[in-house]
């Protein structure tokens, strides 16, 4: 079923588990072992095989098993919250894993082949653009890469150091220097994907760095005039007596943003020196700083602690009182890689 995040009991935050399906490579060098999880999607359930005859146990909001269509995916955990950017609140929904696992293919597939295949990203868009009036209503969009705590404008590469102001009175979180584009249609917005996925791997190899080391932040401002009308005092009743209040037309506000995080994997201190080891800094300190923030929202504490990282800073409207948070957590099913999946699993549970 859709539209359930309201119901979600424990906090703020809702999450869901992904498990995308074996690779080529993966179907063979491990045909002998069984998956590092096992699913019990209706049970909501992730059993953590800990050997060949035990297993730790973690409940979800949700859980997506390899078999999952990108469609279901996005109903479940995406659409609740665009509907509530629709419905003038900022909402954001942002995936976490190792990289390889599936964030970019939950998020960002544009599904030019095979419209099945179509993320989060376009869908949102899809249920957004169905939902205002262009009359009336408009849709403006900014595409940011952030990579060792600088911003970079992946709709104008040339703008990439962009500072993130905060309104004094109202807190509100502004980026002056990013672009924001107007979009009307669905092809319009595919080709602004397309432009921002070019200028990330661009950008990326003249830092000689790989987008898995970045977080790509999506940010859609949606602005819906409502009409106004007149209130009349007890509507229920009869209205014989027409005398009521006019009230002008209203504009609502909302905000949603998707978020590709940098792969979660921990790089082995030993092992990298340099560059390497700033990144991986970096890495850490904005993933941190983001689980920190989610465990305030999941156990209601009035102390979000948004300044440790420009990630968190950039989500901070999102994690007020009336947004929306979906976080997925993706993991892949080797048992090489079981270590990393322990930890991802330990992030989304801690985030709930
Ligand atoms: P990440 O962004 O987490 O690094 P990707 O989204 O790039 O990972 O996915 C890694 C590879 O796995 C890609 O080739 C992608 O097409 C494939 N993949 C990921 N998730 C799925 C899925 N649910 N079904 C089929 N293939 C998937
Ligand atoms: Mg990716």
């Amino acid at each position: 079923s859709i539209g359930g995040v309201a119901e979600s009991v424990s906090g703020r935050v809702r999450v869901a588990v992904r498990l995308r399906p074996r690779n080529a490579e993966e179907q063979v060098a491990d045909a002998d072992f069984a998956d590092c999880v096992e699913l019990q999607p209706e049970l909501k359930r992730l059993k953590l095989r800990k050997n060949n005859w035990d297993s730790d146990t973690f409940e979800f909001d949700e859980v997506l098993t390899e078999f999952a269509s990108q469609k279901r995916v996005y109903e479940v955990v995406a659409k609740p919250v665009v509907e509530s950017v629709l419905d003038g609140y900022n909402g954001t929904v942002m995936a976490y894993g190792q990289t390889g696992t599936g964030k970019t293919y939950t998020l960002g597939r544009l599904g030019d082949e095979d419209t099945s295949a179509r993320g989060i990203m376009v869908r949102s868009m899809e249920d957004i653009l169905a939902n205002i009036s262009p009359e009336t209503d408009s849709i403006s969009v900014s595409y940011l890469q952030l990579y060792m705590e600088t911003i970079q404008d992946l709709l104008y590469p040339a703008n990439d150091n962009i500072s993130i102001v905060e309104d004094q009175r109202t807190g509100d979180v502004s980026l002056p220097g990013a672009t924001v584009l107007e979009i009307r249609d669905q092809q319009s917005f595919v080709e602004l994907l397309r432009l921002g996925e070019a200028h990330r791997f661009a950008a990326n190899t003249r830092l000689n760095t790989e987008s898995s080391r970045s977080h790509a932040l999506l940010m859609v401002q949606v602005k819906k005039s409502v009409p106004g009308g007149v209130d009349f005092p007890q509507e229920s009743q009869n209205h014989s007596s027409l005398v009521g209040n006019l009230r002008p037309p209203m504009i609502r506000k909302g905000k949603l943003i998707v978020v590709d995080l940098a792969g979660s994997e921990r790089i082995h201190k030993s092992g990298s020196e340099g560059h390497m080891l700033e990144e991986a800094k970096s890495i850490n300190l904005s993933l941190s700083a983001l689980g920190k923030c989610i465990n305030a929202l999941a156990e209601n504490s009035s102390h979000v602690p948004v300044r440790d990282s420009k990630l968190t800073r950039l989500l901070k409207d999102s994690f007020g009182g009336t947004s929306r948070t979906s976080l997925i957590v993706t993991v892949g099913p080797s048992p090489r890689h079981r270590a990393e999946t322990a930890s991802t699993i330990m992030f989304g549970q801690r985030a709930m």
